[in-house]
């Protein structure tokens, strides 16, 4: 009997590497059969949105499809039997009112933000629905920049934060990301945090590996260096295979060190 009930992984970078066929591995469909048979859960946590989620995980081909699909880093859908994607209305109708909330009262920054991108080359606004809801810029030492930046001119806005994952980045409020969500799914699953397998490899991982929402934290060989060390610190595994081969590892790993 596994003690993981709960796997919520990343998807690019962590499940499919940035240069492949998008397919999933069949180390990483042995563990995701092996998981289902057992009545364990699987949540796809992406920086994705939901249309984006479902083209990839389509795409990915794995024996069992999800049970969940955590999008944007902040919502919440299901899977219903049908296989259509059922939001869970209650927490991301709270998420929707809180960000709105929150850019309304924060129009000084996106004044400061539309006057650097037009004179800045590198950098880009994305919008959804009219609304700017973050950046994209041309290489990650950009976005090391952008963020020095962004950090000092939101830094009296204490609910201001954002998302980043290589060179996109999504404005948030500081309760809203990929742990507070797994979090949430949790609570609603009845889940214990001893019994939750979380696997990233970026930054936007970090808030979901650092031991709060999983005490079974892992990342593959090609996550970014604070994600291993996010990852160590939190007694976790580090794989020595990239992508979803690393992920099965560490469920591997995970379950030996178990029944050592
Ligand atoms: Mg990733």
């Amino acid at each position: 009997m596994s003690h993981l009930r709960l796997l919520s992984t990343d998807f690019d970078g962590t499940l499919i590497e940035h240069f492949s066929d998008g397919r999933c591995t069949p180390e990483f469909a042995e563990v995701l059969l092996h998981h289902k048979k057992q009545g364990g859960v699987w949540a796809v946590n992406t920086g994705r949105g939901l249309v984006h989620a479902i083209e990839g995980v389509e795409k990915f081909q794995a024996p069992v499809q999800p049970d969940f699909l955590l999008t944007n880093e902040r919502e919440i859908f299901h899977r219903s039997r049908e296989g259509d994607w059922v939001p869970e209305a209650g927490w991301n109708q709270t998420c929707y009112a809180r960000h709105d909330e929150l850019f309304e009262n924060s129009q000084a920054i996106f004044d400061w933000l539309r006057s650097h991108v037009d004179v800045k080359s590198g950098i880009s606004l994305a919008e959804e629905n009219g609304q700017i809801c973050g950046v994209i810029t041309d290489t990650e030492a950009d976005m090391n920049a952008f963020v020095d930046l962004l950090e000092k001119e939101s830094a009296l806005m204490p609910d201001f934060s954002y998302q980043r994952n290589t060179i996109y980045l999504r404005f948030a409020h500081r309760d809203y990301h990929k742990g507070s969500t797994l979090g949430e799914l949790c609570r609603v699953l009845g889940i214990r945090h001893d019994e939750v397998l979380a696997a990233g490899d970026h930054f936007n991982d970090v808030p979901m590996l650092d031991g709060r929402y999983a005490a079974y934290p892992c990342c593959p060989s090609n996550a970014i260096p604070l994600v291993r060390e996010t990852v160590l610190a939190a007694g976790g595994h580090i794989a020595s295979q990239p992508a979803a081969n690393g992920v099965a590892e560490s469920w591997h790993f995970f379950h030996a060190e178990r029944a050592s």
